[in-house]
């Protein structure tokens, strides 16, 4: 059963979002708030993410009420494509990790009239924008910039620090292992680590 008019799927307007911040700055909390309402206003909903992300081990996001929004691993952004067939809006979360196809992948989607939202770290902790997320700040319809809080200073944070000695790029958060700080900490920090 068609659950939108004929009218209406046909013209059903296609757009990207990306929300993008450092850790801590609430990006999945704004996917996932902008899932719900979409799934509230009954549209088929559906969030991606890497399947390196193994953080949160629940196949679900969300699932502290009805309104629970299925989430599925994927291993390439061409994934994505086959498993939103029939859905309305695709969410992507922690998209830094996946590959540069995922700007054709976003396009044909929002060209199919898919509503995609993704969330993900613009810069990786060294302040270098990260994998995929700047071409799709570029080609999106909106693009939403959070801030987490400096954790030195009380002013909007702008990079994730790493606070461990490690200079692998794909280094899963876990909380103690990085700090959010604004550009002048972010500043004195390397300084003071550049001393050591
Ligand atoms: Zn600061």
């Amino acid at each position: 059963m068609e659950r939108h008019s004929e009218g209406w799927e046909m013209h059903r307007p296609g757009r990207i979002e990306v929300v993008c911040g450092s850790m801590f700055s609430g990006k999945t909390e704004e996917l996932i708030r902008r899932m719900k309402r979409a799934k509230f206003a009954r549209q088929r909903v559906e969030i991606f993410k890497p399947s390196l992300d193994t953080r949160y081990s629940e196949v679900d996001v969300v699932s502290h009420d009805k309104t629970t929004i299925p989430s599925t691993p994927v291993d390439s952004s061409s994934s994505i494509l086959l498993l939103a067939s029939d859905i309305d809006v695709v969410g992507i979360d922690e998209a830094q990790f996946l590959d540069g196809g995922l700007v054709d992948v976003c396009n044909q989607l929002a060209n199919r009239g898919v509503r995609v939202i993704v969330a993900g770290l613009d810069m990786d902790f060294k302040g270098v924008p990260f994998g995929p997320i700047p071409a799709l700040c570029a080609i999106a319809d909106e693009v939403t910039k959070v801030h987490a809080i400096c954790v030195k200073c009380g002013a909007l944070a702008y990079v994730s620090h790493r606070l461990v000695e490690n200079d692998k790029r794909v280094l899963l958060g876990e909380t103690n292992e990085y700090e959010p700080l604004c550009r002048d900490c972010y500043r004195k920090a390397m300084e003071e680590e550049k001393k050591r």
